[in-house]
């Protein structure tokens, strides 16, 4: 019941709920503290595909602008050069939008900052607070300290600011190799907050840039270009995770050492995911090293890898209104975002019926030259405006392997030699033949049917126990249906010693003999349907063509979040 009222909320808007950022945010206007203004953003590093993890920063960012009437900027954190960012920008903005954001007019990059912040960094010098430093990255470590033990000065730190202005001018043009100097903030070299002990702000990296090309061979660091990107654009509220808390004391002495405008940072917790990874450098990894067919393969845990297996956007929204916003890090079991998806689509899918193992069923009463027998289907029992299809019904028909057992057990069912059971939609049909091949193995059964059960129901109220999907022989639709497992058989890959030793070896099986029924020839790409008693189905967005149908499974019918929930575990 409330999972019910909490899918409908989630739908409305996102994150109807409370959190405790809302409840900053709601003080923050009562105080008037910005001027009763809401700008949020989210900054994706251009290094790689969205995952569900991002999923939630999008949810939690655009939903509060959504709610506030305010703003999120959608804003690339491209400080860091490097060759593949192209195709990362189109498929991160492309994410972003089927998740829902819109950013309206709000799209910046942060190297399109890289002239002020240049200009921030010279004022920084003149003030007194940054220096060139000419130690090497070893020493610079060496130099730190530790959690127990204060730093020490570098002996560069005390130049004036003109040799400073003229060294840091001097790393701008090129003049010195990569790695030789680098430009920190002059704070404490004993702060008990090791970020604080005169953190790096600007480094030499010769290399070209996607979209600065070669203009500049100093690159920002992090710290430096985030605050600042957030100041320049008005951000009021700029909410991060939260590895980024010791990183706030920077965040602020940046802004209150420039005084300039100051938005605040939050920090939440991130979000884990059973049976998953969320790291970029591990995804890259499956991707480079073929383990995966791509990020986009509908096993990754990225938004184009999930879009692609069949979520559909509502449910991730909802996912992430149920597991929430808090400061603390915890484990989200991956049957709570299946359960999402499956309750979505459980409202939205159409039911349609598919057979993916096969086996040959001949109804010997059946007239050979019977005119077309359509039977009446049910589109969605939990949408009445979904209406109804017909569906043809013949002589030859498949029904699934695993409906027939030549010994049942007493708990089956299903079709066994001498049993009744009805066709969904269509008639009663017993068994009376088995056909083998020379190998024993079945190859078909021959069955009657009795005429006046047709719609489902026996005039004289006999019943039957087993009720099993078909498709009629002559009529049914080839197609290929590709089952899919976790990607990892850990419930915790992190704990792996290498991740991809965890890899779980049966997480794709490819059915090429399935059987569909009609109207699935013409199905468009992305399509989803409920194939009965078997789970839902996604048409292929690259695969599945007109006439020739790829399927991936999206999720089972199981519903293991309540059984879960049940036990006690969840
Ligand atoms: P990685 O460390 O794997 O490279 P990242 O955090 O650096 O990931 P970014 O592209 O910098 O990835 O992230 C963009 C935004 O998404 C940031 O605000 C970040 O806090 C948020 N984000 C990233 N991963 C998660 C997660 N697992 N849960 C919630 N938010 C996340
Ligand atoms: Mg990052």
């Amino acid at each position: 019941m409330t999972d019910k009222k909490n899918a409908d909320a989630g739908e409305k808007k996102s994150g109807a709920a409370g959190n405790f950022i809302r409840n900053i945010i709601d003080e923050d206007l009562k105080n008037n503290t910005y001027r009763g203004r809401v700008v949020t953003r989210f900054p994706p590093e251009p290094n790689g595909y969205l995952h569900i993890g991002h999923a939630k920063s999008i949810c939690l960012n655009f939903g509060i602008a959504g709610d506030y009437k305010g703003e999120c900027h959608m804003r690339f954190d491209d400080t860091n050069p490097s060759k593949e960012e192209t195709e990362y920008v189109e498929s991160i903005l492309e994410d972003v939008k089927w998740m829902g954001g819109n950013w309206g007019e709000h799209l910046y990059y942060a190297s399109d900052y890289f002239d002020k912040l240049y200009a921030f960094a010279v004022e920084l010098i003149r003030k007194g607070k940054a220096y060139v430093d000419d130690l090497s990255a070893e020493e610079i470590r060496e130099y730190r300290g530790t959690l127990t033990e204060a730093g020490k000065e570098s002996p560069y730190r005390n130049r004036s600011a003109e040799e400073n202005l003229a060294l840091f001018e001097g790393m701008k043009k090129g003049e010195f190799p990569d790695g030789s100097r680098v430009l920190r903030a002059k704070i404490d070299m004993a702060s008990p907050n090791i970020i604080m002990r005169d953190p790096t702000l600007y480094r030499i990296r010769k290399t070209a840039h996607h979209r600065t090309g070669e203009k500049w061979c100093i690159y920002p660091m992090y710290d430096f270009t985030h605050c600042l990107s957030d100041s320049m654009e008005g951000v009021t509220h700029s909410i991060c995770t939260l590895e980024f808390e010791n990183n706030r004391e920077l965040y602020d002495w940046v802004l209150s050492t420039l005084n300039v405008y100051h938005p605040r940072q939050i920090e939440f917790a991130r979000l884990n995911l059973t049976y998953t990874i969320l790291s970029k450098r591990k995804l890259i990894g499956l991707v480079q090293g073929g383990y995966v067919s791509g990020w986009e393969d509908p096993r990754m845990p990225t938004i184009s890898g999930m879009r692609r297996r069949g979520y559909p956007a509502g449910a991730i929204r909802n996912f992430c209104d149920r597991i929430g916003v808090a400061r603390r890090d915890s484990m989200v079991d991956m049957a709570l975002l299946e359960f999402s998806v499956r309750e979505y689509l459980n409202r939205h899918a159409r039911r349609v019926m598919a057979v993916l193992n096969p086996l040959r069923v001949v109804i010997e009463n059946y007239p050979e030259d019977s005119p077309e027998d359509m039977l009446e289907c049910i589109n969605n029992p939990e949408d009445p405006e979904a209406g109804t299809r017909t569906v043809p019904f013949s002589k030859v028909l498949y029904i699934e392997k695993e409906d027939f057992m030549e010994n049942p057990p007493k708990k089956f069912f299903r079709l066994g030699p001498g049993r009744e059971v009805r066709l969904r939609y269509a008639y009663f049909i017993t068994c009376t033949d088995v056909i083998k091949d020379e190998k024993g193995e079945i190859t078909e059964l021959r069955c009657t049917y009795d005429p006046a059960t047709r719609g489902g129901d026996a005039p004289d109220g006999r019943k039957v126990k087993g009720t099993l999907h078909w498709v009629s022989a002559a009529h049914a639709v080839d197609a290929e249906v590709r089952l899919y497992d976790y990607l990892f058989n850990r419930e915790n890959p992190n704990e792996c010693e290498d991740y991809k030793e965890c890899l779980h070896p049966d997480s794709l099986k490819v059915l090429t003999d399935c059987k569909l029924e009609p109207c699935l020839a013409q199905v468009a790409p992305g399509e989803r349907f409920q194939f009965e008693r078997l789970g839902y189905f996604c048409a292929d967005s690259r695969d599945s063509q007109p006439g020739k149908p790829v399927f991936n499974r999206t999720v089972t019918l199981r519903d293991t979040w309540a059984k879960m929930q049940k036990k006690g575990k969840a």
